[in-house]
This record gives structure tokens, sequence and C-alpha cells, in this order.
């Protein structure tokens, strides 16, 4: 029985993954479950899942859910730092990112310390201090298992090569486009927030959304393969194929390619990341070739869609670079969901944050905090 701690369970991934443990109550328990704010949700899956403890990230929430789970045998905590102290609770095998954006960072970083298995759907842990979450993640012997659908493709195409010393010399990212794919830079003058809300193929948060419209999701994602699988930014190539059936592919150095296949749900990555390295049986629906008799692959347009370059750049230059280029990143997609930027404007305000910020080539965990606070407060005057 694998014992769960999920950060940010009542989300898009978390919800998802709490579908999974409870249609395999044999194979997993809940230990932890935690919510920024939404309350109502995190008590009734407390109820549902009796977990060993609850945390709720806003703090004047606290009373409210305590009360709720009052005649129960759950431990109740409020606030960031409670956040950071159950991600290394003793009882819990497995911790499961699935915080939106920087503030995963630190609980993720007191998971690792912990030794615990760490099943990462929260990218940007990876892309704001990848070097150093690596180097611990290897002194305290804690395994990075990748949720996210592209990166769960590559380690299970990378299952059974790895240990034979078959790395991997390229890996094809793929990516759906999003809702705006065809568009030029004219056109993306237009667009409007509704418009970007609505993924084609994936059902996810708004934050996500919003990064899949602009393609930083697929520049976090490149910088998060980076630091997963140690292939060159230069050998890692972004194919947008708008079925999102082959969800990412790796070329080894005898030019053979291994690819990974599915319908796109997010609770088939979920369930890998957490039963591994066994497969769970799942009724999830499967695929049909008939139904897809054409799988398409195309260029993505670096000059419509900036956020791609912006990435590029940003983990050439390492060190702070994509933590200044991340955080700006939060701002941007935040006023363009409070209707104050434009869709173009979001690169705008990215680039002129990576211009401004004092660049630190080796950063410690500290400078990282330090550049986070920096960039969101220059980011927030733009
Ligand atoms: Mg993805």
């Amino acid at each position: 029985m694998k014992k769960i701690a999920i950060l940010g369970s009542t989300g898009s991934i978390g919800t998802q993954a709490l579908e999974v443990i409870a249609a395999n109550p044999q194979e997993f328990s809940v230990e932890v479950l935690t919510a920024n704010t939404n309350a109502d949700l995190l008590i009734a899956q407390a109820k549902q899942f009796n977990p060993n403890m609850v945390v709720i990230a806003d703090k004047s929430l606290y009373s409210y859910v305590h009360e709720a789970l009052d005649d129960l045998d759950i431990k109740v905590f409020a606030g960031e730092e409670s956040l950071i102290d159950v991600a290394g609770m003793d009882n819990v095998n497995i911790v499961l990112g699935a915080l939106v954006g920087y503030s995963g960072l630190l609980p993720i970083i007191n998971a690792i310390k912990h030794g615990k298995t760490i099943a990462l759907a929260n990218k940007e842990v990876l892309v704001v201090a990848g070097q150093l979450v690596n180097a611990l993640s290897h002194k305290h012997k804690a395994n990075i298992l990748p949720v996210d659908s592209e990166h769960s493709a590559i380690f299970q195409c990378l299952v059974g090569e790895m240990q034979y010393g078959n790395v991997p010399e390229k890996l094809f990212l793929t990516a759906s486009g999003g809702p705006f794919r065809g568009m030029n830079y004219a056109d993306l003058q237009k667009v409007t927030k509704v418009q970007a809300l609505k993924h084609p193929n994936w059902d996810m948060g708004a934050k996500v959304t919003i990064d899949s419209a602009t393609l930083m999701n697929k520049g976090l994602e490149m910088i998060e393969a980076r630091w997963l699988f140690g292939v060159a930014p230069q050998n890692i190539e972004v194919v947008v194929h708008p079925q999102s059936i082959v969800h990412s592919a790796v070329q080894f150095t005898d030019g053979s390619i291994k690819a990974q296949m599915g319908l796109p749900d997010m609770k088939l990555p979920i369930q890998y990341a957490l039963g591994f390295p066994q497969r769970v049986k799942s009724d999830f629906p499967r695929f049909s070739f008939w139904d897809y008799p054409n799988l398409t692959f195309e260029k993505p347009d670096l000059n419509a869609f900036r956020n791609l370059q912006l990435a590029y750049t940003a983990i050439e230059k390492n060190g702070n670079m994509p933590c200044i280029m991340n955080a700006a990143n939060e701002i941007a997609v935040q006023k363009f969901l409070e209707e104050k930027i434009s869709f173009l404007e979001i690169s705008n305000l990215i680039e002129k944050t990576m211009n401004a910020i004092s660049f630190i080539a080796n950063p410690t965990l500290d400078d990282f905090i330090q550049t986070h606070a920096e960039a969101i407060a220059f980011a927030q005057k733009l």
C-alpha cells in the first residue's frame, strides 16, 4: 500500500489523482490533503478519504475547516509553513506535487530532503531551480517521477533503456498548439481571455491553459525535460501535434525513435507515476487507430508565439534566468486573466522583466527566493 500526500488536492491534477486513488483502494491510501482556498472541497475530500491530516493554506479558513472535521480523527493545519512541513511527514511514501507555479518549490524541496518519492506535476519547481533540485534529489535519494503527460511519455520510453546505458540523443516534445494554433502575430492581436481558456484537447487549470495558449507551457516543459532527462536544450525539439495522441518521443543514438501514445487523459500519467514501476490495471477508454486516421505534425511559429523562444533564451543563460522568466510569466498570466493586458503583451512583459532583473550565474536557494520576489515586484509595476 502506497501512502500519498497530495499537495494541491482541490485543483485539476489533485482531483484526478483522487479519482485514481478511489478506483484503486488496495494500491493507494491518502495521508495528507492540502488546498489553497477551496475549503469546501477540501472538507468533502477529507470526509471521503479520511487522511491523517489536511492543510488549508489560507489561514483565515482554519476554523471553518477545523470545525467541519471536528468529530473525525483528522489533524487540521493552516498556512504556508504547514504546507512545507507536511511534505516531509514520516508516514508518507509519495508526495504528489500539484501546486500551481512557484508556490510548490519549498514544499517539494522539503519532501526531497526527507527522501520522499516525488510525483511531480508542478513543472515550475524544476523550471525555477532545476539544477539545485536535481542535486538535492541525488543527495537525499529522492526519486522524481514526472506527471506531466509529455515527460511521463519520455520517461516511459526510457524505462528499460537507461539501465543499459542507452541515453537519449534527442527528445521530441509534442504540443497540441492550443486554441490559437495556426494564427499569425496579427491574428493574435484580437484574441480574448475566453478564447484562450478553451483548450481543444486537455481539461486543465487556468494557469496551464493560458500557458498552453501562449506556448509558454511548452517552454516550461522544455526546461523541465532538460533537468529530468539531462538533454541539452538544443536537442529538445518542440513538435506541434494537434491530436495530442503521441505524448512525446525519444530518439536514441542509433537513430531509433520510441514514442508513447494514448488518448489525452491526465489520469493515465498520474496513475503511472503513483503506481511506478507497476502498471495499474484501469478501465480508462482505449485508443483506436480507426478514430484517428490522420496524426499530423507541424513546426511551432516562434515569431507569433514568442514565449517559447524566451524559454530557450532563459535556459541557455541558465542561472536565475528561468526563475525570472517564470515569475514574470505568473504575473503576466494573472494580468491577462484580469483583462489588464492583451495576449501579445504577455511576452513583452516577460522579456522586459528578463532584461531588468540582475543575473546570477550560480544561485543558491536564497538567491532563487530573492530573485522570484524581485521579478514579481518588477513585473507587477509594468
Ligand atoms: Mg504537459
